[in-house]
């Protein structure tokens, strides 16, 4: 058996184009080494978006690219990705005011707008926005982009490729690749240490911030190609302020700093951009992205942000391609795709940078440089399908959560929503005719064992951590018992799976 495609990677990138080219016939098996989006896609700052500040950078190309996929995506996923009105208060010592209006003007016409409400001024003396704010803040605009949950993303491309019959294999590292007679041989290695041969016809190296990593010491490349290493982190802070819009606030170091309200009770700060050297696994704040962030938005609150209104801090890695700029926050935020076909050798496509937001358009991108290589390939499809549990109308989420909170009332209405939110339609495959709150077996808190089960079996689940900081961000809600008890759960599941593979 030959696979068409083996994908190193198991982020927004390698599963976008595991589910893109399913869904063109392409037999495909993916391999990532820890849990689905537990590298740089469940770490970012959650937003569909053009990306204002790349105006600054000239990335023309690539805003207009992410601004039309903000409302792809949304009729997509729209369980996952809502919109969002960011306030961008005029500072007077930064950019003059008619920059901002130039640059938000580009950003509504750019492309692609037809969903989202157009920017607007707005007077900060007056408007609820402007309240929390120091006094100095007069005036602004609000404009629109779009929320994503970027872990959940991930594994809803997984299961829409899982669903076309792609092998996805998580827990799974790709420890070497081998071009042998025109096709690609690799090794996997499984947790637990179970080993497998894999043959296939093309490799795509979708492994984000290893994209160099994975050149030299899985494909033994002596010259891999680079990427810039650019780490960014994050704090959640107790809920800063009572309206539903969000910052974005401009720093005296020409970056900008996000303030978005999340998990209703939270702030979300970021983001920081500095360069980072090493391994990519497990990255984490310092004190100084600390000190910088919160300072960054203490800068406009009239209530200073302090440490002691952190609790949680997450920081991921950029994966940027090298074009050699002097400063982390200049370097291109586009992807490159870079193909190596040597003569009579398998090729082989690897993935460098890549927002969350073009994932998909990043994944046609791939399937037209693959193409010569099965050219029986479908067409591309992705632009007008729905994701797993997005089949309903982009607007239509709040009836939907009414309904649901009527049919299924023993549910706390916020756990309907949550679970809505994580899963949309295809929440009702989990409560499944349950009748009693009962019926949803043990809990945790807020969490089910029929949605642990559920979660086990179509999410590739498997510890108590996926759970709380991937699937959901329950980690941020339940208490340390509630977690305790879901990590014994889980415990005893392994055990009685260790047991029946034993007989
Ligand atoms: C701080 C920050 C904020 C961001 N904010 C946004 C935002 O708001 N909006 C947006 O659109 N984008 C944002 N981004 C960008 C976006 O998050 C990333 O570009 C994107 O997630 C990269 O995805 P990826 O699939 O290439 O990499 P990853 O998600 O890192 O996936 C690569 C995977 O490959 C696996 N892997 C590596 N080596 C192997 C191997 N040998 N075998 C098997 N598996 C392997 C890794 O475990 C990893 O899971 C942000 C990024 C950062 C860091």
């Amino acid at each position: 058996m030959i696979y068409d495609l083996f994908i190193i990677g198991g982020g927004i990138n390698g599963c976008g184009i595991a589910r893109d080219a399913t869904g063109r016939g392409l037999k495909v098996f993916l391999a990532e080494q820890g849990d689905l989006a537990s590298g740089t896609s469940s770490a970012s700052t959650k937003l569909i978006h053009g990306g204002l500040r790349y105006l600054e950078h000239y990335e023309f190309r690539l805003v207009r690219e992410a601004l039309i996929e903000r409302e792809v995506l949304l009729k997509a996923a729209p369980h996952i990705i809502w919109p969002l009105r960011f306030v961008l208060p005029h500072h007077q010592g930064l950019r003059p005011w008619p920059i901002l209006r130039l640059g938000l003007f580009l950003y509504d016409h750019l492309g692609g707008r037809k969903i989202l409400p157009p920017t607007r001024s707005v007077d900060l003396r007056t408007d609820v926005t402007g309240r929390p704010l120091k006094d100095e803040f007069t005036r602004g605009y609000e404009y629109s982009d779009c929320w994503v949950e970027d872990a959940r993303m991930v594994v809803l491309n997984a299961r829409a490729a899982a669903g076309k019959g792609a092998d996805i294999r998580t827990r799974t590292k790709c420890a070497s690749a081998r071009r042998i007679d025109g096709a690609w041989e690799l090794t996997t290695a499984a947790d637990g240490g179970a080993e497998e041969k894999i043959r296939a016809k093309v490799l795509i190296n979708a492994a984000g911030p290893w994209v160099s990593q994975v050149l030299g010491a899985v494909v033994g490349r002596n010259d891999p190609d680079r990427i810039r290493m650019v780490k960014g982190s994050h704090l959640v802070v107790d809920k800063l302020y009572d309206h539903d819009r969000c910052y974005i606030f401009q720093n005296a170091d020409g970056r900008i700093c996000f303030a978005i309200p999340c998990e209703q009770n939270f702030t979300l700060i970021g983001t920081t951009d500095e360069d980072h050297k090493g391994d990519p696994g497990s990255p984490r704040i310092s004190d100084a992205e600390t000190d910088y962030l919160l300072a960054a938005v203490s800068e406009y609150f009239k209530r200073p942000v302090t440490r002691e209104q952190v609790r949680w801090a997450y920081s991921g890695i950029r994966p940027l391609y090298d074009d050699g700029a002097s400063k982390a926050q200049e370097a291109t935020r586009d992807y490159v795709l870079k193909l190596d076909h040597p003569e009579g050798g398998a090729p082989l496509l690897s993935v460098f940078g890549g927002k969350i937001t073009t994932f998909r358009k990043l994944a046609e991108s791939a399937m037209e440089k693959i193409e010569p290589f099965f050219p029986q390939m479908g067409k591309p499809w992705t632009a007008t399908a729905p994701l797993p549990g997005g089949d309903f109308p982009y607007d239509g989420a709040e009836r939907l959560i009414a309904e649901m909170a009527r049919a299924y009332s023993f549910l706390k209405p916020n756990v309907v929503r949550r679970m809505f939110r994580a899963y949309g339609t295809d929440a009702e495959k989990i409560f499944d005719g349950a009748r009693f709150a009962a019926d949803m077996g043990k809990s945790f808190g807020p969490l089910t064992e029929r949605e642990i089960e559920w979660l086990r079996g179509e999410e590739w689940v498997r510890s108590a951590d996926d759970i709380l900081w991937r699937r959901s961000k329950l980690g941020l809600h339940m208490t340390r018992e509630e977690q305790e008890a879901l990590r014994g759960y889980f415990a005893g599941v392994q055990t009685m799976d260790l047991q029946r593979a034993g007989g």
